[in-house]
């Protein structure tokens, strides 16, 4: 593999470049492929089947040799670039050094540094505490512990077109049954959904949107029994749904009155994502706890809840925990990953790729009426397709979009509970030309 640019990242890394030398998916990857099908759970896809040798900057290189641009960051989490260097070198040395002693044993200054730079970054400057996990999801399951063992209140509050994870409790939680909860039932209980805030199809205000979910709650489940109010600033899975201005800061407003924690799973929209630390950021709202994981370790699995110290202390001795949350390898990767955030910038990256897909996909809306919105915050990108002059979602049309870039060479990624939202996700550190190039690709695609 020829390693010749020098990126802003100031390591090696791959050509910057989009090269197809054969279809996609290439011969390699086909026979990679049926080995999979012998062996790998069906239950388990992938969005485009092209075995990776490579990646970094804004590319992916298969097993064929192809070049792909990378718009899905493997869903937000390689937001520094693969294989970032003080990512790597950080790893290198930790995994010889020691790569495991469970932090619940013999503990170590990874763990602590990470939950420092957590509540630094985090919004709000009163007292945090934090935990470490493996993955978002069991940080999210995490944040409903401390904050049933903080209230001693049972009820879950979560809100339409959410997504959480795939745990038990988190099925419970997340919105979509296909492909998500579909057969794995029964699910969790004292999970109650509130209706949101997507200014695309309600045409509500913020306030009006809040005061119709805070009625639900009221009303169905009364706020003397809920424990925490668990919201995405920006929603991922369901369909990188932005609410109305005033929708979350009301709630959190209610929240506070009612004595209920209110939990911001940025697990997506976190760590410069959405141009900002924190997508919570843009709202000016401060949430009791805050769910990380995704790009917060350059690709190595680390989550954790941050939060107030005194909800996150109301846990008795022991009763946070895991064998493998806050490994050693992975609080290294993740002091790595911020540290890169920190040196390149990667907020004001975030900001600047917003704009440039945001710019190039308005010109796509305006030449194509399948394309009803153009939405989101920062490097957090969609359009959502419609039927032309409506707001009915068309997936067929998304899907056939998504597969005309795959198969010029450009990994996007679909999303939202009517399958119809193309998102963008790069890399922070793709360079602007990658970026134009892959808009020229979709607006092609969707000429055709
Ligand atoms: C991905 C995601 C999760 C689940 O994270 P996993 O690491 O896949 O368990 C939870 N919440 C949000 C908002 C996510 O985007």
């Amino acid at each position: 593999m020829s390693v010749t640019h020098e990126s802003r990242t100031g390591g090696p890394t791959l050509p910057q470049e989009r090269r197809l030398v054969t279809p996609i998916p290439g011969p390699r990857s086909r026979e990679l492929h049926e080995r999979r099908a012998a062996t790998v759970a069906a239950g388990v896809s992938s969005v485009l089947p092209v075995y990776v040798a490579a990646a970094g900057g804004g590319v992916l290189v298969d097993v064929d040799g192809n070049s792909l641009i990378d718009l899905a960051s493997g869903i937000a989490v390689t937001s520094v670039g693969n294989a970032a260097p003080e990512v790597v070198s950080r790893v290198q040395g930790q995994v010889a050094a020691f790569t495991h002693t469970c932090f619940m044993v013999a503990p170590y200054e990874g763990y602590v540094e990470v939950c420092e730079q957590l509540a630094a970054l985090t919004p709000g400057d009163h007292a945090k505490r934090t935990a470490l996990f493996n993955s978002g999801a069991e940080a999210v399951e995490n944040a409903v512990k401390v904050a049933r063992s903080h209230t001693g209140r049972n009820a879950v509050v979560v809100v339409d077109h959410a997504y959480h994870g795939r745990t038990n409790l988190t099925m419970a939680m997340t919105a979509k049954n296909m492909p998500y909860k579909q057969g794995f039932g029964p699910f969790a209980g004292e999970v109650y959904r509130a209706p949101v805030s997507y200014p695309f199809r309600d045409g509500l205000t913020g306030p009006e949107a809040a005061a119709r979910a805070i009625d639900l709650i009221d009303k169905q489940v009364g706020a003397g029994n809920v424990a925490c109010i668990v919201v995405e600033p920006v929603l991922g899975e369901g369909g990188f749904i932005v609410p109305a201005p005033g929708y979350l800061s009301a709630l959190a407003a209610y929240a506070a009155a009612n004595g209920i924690v209110f939990v911001a799973d940025e697990i997506q929209s976190g760590m410069c994502r959405t141009g900002a630390w924190f997508a919570s950021e843009h709202e000016g709202i401060v949430p009791d706890l805050v769910t990380v994981a995704k790009g917060v370790a350059g690709g190595l699995p680390l989550a954790g809840v941050v939060g107030r110290a005194e909800i996150m202390d109301s846990v008795h001795r022991g009763g946070l925990g895991g064998t493998y949350g806050g490994n050693p390898v992975a609080c290294a990767a993740a002091l790595g990953a911020i540290a890169t955030m920190k040196d390149l910038d990667l907020n004001a990256r975030a900001r600047e790729i917003g704009d440039l897909l945001t710019a190039r996909l308005r010109d796509l809306a305006a030449a194509n009426p399948a394309v009803g919105d153009v939405r989101g915050r920062g490097a957090m990108v969609a359009i959502e397709v419609v039927q032309p002059g409506t707001t009915v979602p068309d997936p067929a049309m998304a899907a056939r979009l998504s597969a005309g870039c795959h198969q010029a060479g450009v990994l996007t990624l679909t999303c939202g509970t009517y399958g119809n939202v193309l998102r963008f996700l790069p890399p922070l550190v793709a360079p602007d030309h990658l970026l134009h190039e892959a808009m020229d690709v979709l607006a092609e695609v969707a000429s055709i």
